[in-house]
């Protein structure tokens, strides 16, 4: 590991000061994903703002009826704080499907959104990886890519998205609360990522140094009509080779409004904005559901080793809209 320099710091704008004055900084929260990363030299800071420690680790109602989660918020936290589990249950869900109970107590709401790929290539720095370092290529297209993406490569990048929580957060049209040296401003997080094009080592809106304070969640849509259905290797500890998040919004039988986000197939959480509107005004029904996901999976573009993750998706998404149409989960 690379030599570096390291400050807690006590409020977010402590923070971004902190990681201004030094050339080649990056904000530590749970430090569960960096760390490894710092080991493997993928990542060599040479100075870490640890922001684990800000007063941003607060579960609260919004004025809107919504709730606002800090940046620092550990994600066994969310994952069981009452308003999560009874308001936001496929949230609660999608946490506590990933990783293991020690690492969800050192996650942060914030490292979590900010996690990056497992794509193999990009963790073996004698590979090719235009995400790691840009111009270089992409070992995974003709490699190993069991658990690369299907849905929004490129041909410079099919690095997939791993995180359970976003895809989550993706289906609740959440909100990032951010602050930066020219200010705060708050992002969808269905804006937040970007995909990987020709610049796969840019990954978010953010600006350097920008720090993420919280996440807003507008009022719960339902409580009852949700699914998170996470389809992994292994029944825990193991990230997901397809995962589906969906609420329903159900009157006299019929779904007014629905909304659906996957995870473990794009390269970044992938929220089926047009194809969800394929089920308002349908009562529950698996044709609609197939239909909905063959729509989904439409541009899905499969490789030698993940091709049979469109089709799984496909299923997926029908046993989720099923299980969710059909009442709590
Ligand atoms: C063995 C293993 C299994 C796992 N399984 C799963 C799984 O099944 N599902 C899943 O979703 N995840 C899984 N994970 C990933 C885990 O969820 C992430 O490592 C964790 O959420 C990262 O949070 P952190 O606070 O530790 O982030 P850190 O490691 O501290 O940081 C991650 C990134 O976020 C940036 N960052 C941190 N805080 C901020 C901030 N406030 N503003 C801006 N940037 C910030 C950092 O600079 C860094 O780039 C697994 C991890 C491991 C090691």
């Amino acid at each position: 590991m690379k030599i570096f320099t390291y400050t807690k710091a006590e409020t977010p704008q402590d923070a971004i000061r902190d990681a201004a004055a030094s050339s080649g900084a990056r904000y530590i929260g749970g430090g569960t994903n960096l760390i490894d990363l710092m080991k493997e030299l993928v990542e060599r800071p040479e100075h870490l703002t640890d922001v684990s420690q800000l007063k941003t680790t607060t579960i609260e109602k919004s004025q809107s009826g919504g709730v606002i989660i800090g940046g620092a918020v550990k994600n066994s936290d969310l994952a069981n704080h009452e308003l999560i589990r009874t308001q936001y249950p496929v949230l609660s869900r999608a946490l506590l499907s990933g990783a293991s109970p020690q690492l969800r107590n050192m996650a942060t709401t914030a490292g979590n959104i900010m996690q990056r790929t497992r794509c193999y290539y990009f963790y073996d720095i004698n590979s090719k990886c235009n995400k790691r370092e840009p111009g270089t290529g992409c070992d995974a297209i003709e490699g190993y890519n069991r658990m690369n993406a299907v849905l929004g490569g490129s041909k410079h990048c099919i690095a997939l998205h791993p995180s359970d929580m976003a895809v989550a957060m993706a289906c609740l049209d959440a909100i990032v609360h951010t602050i930066s040296d020219s200010g705060e401003r708050q992002i969808p997080l269905n804006e937040f990522y970007k995909l990987p094009g020709e610049t796969p080592h840019i990954e978010t809106v953010l600006k350097e140094h920008e720090l993420i304070t919280a996440v807003e969640l507008s009022p719960a849509p339902t409580n009852k009509h949700w699914c998170y259905l996470k389809v992994r290797d292994r029944a825990s500890y193991e990230f997901a080779l397809v995962s589906a998040a969906v609420t329903l919004d159900m009157v006299a039988g019929k779904i007014s409004r629905a909304k659906l986000a996957l995870g473990g197939v794009g390269t970044k959480p992938w929220r089926a904005f047009n194809s969800e509107k394929m089920l308002s005004g349908k009562a529950p029904d698996e044709h609609i559901f197939r239909a909905v996901a063959e729509d989904v999976m439409k541009p899905a573009v499969g490789y030698e080793h993940n091709q049979f993750k469109i089709e799984l998706a496909k299923r997926t998404i029908v046993r989720a809209l099923k299980v969710a149409s059909g009442g709590v989960a």
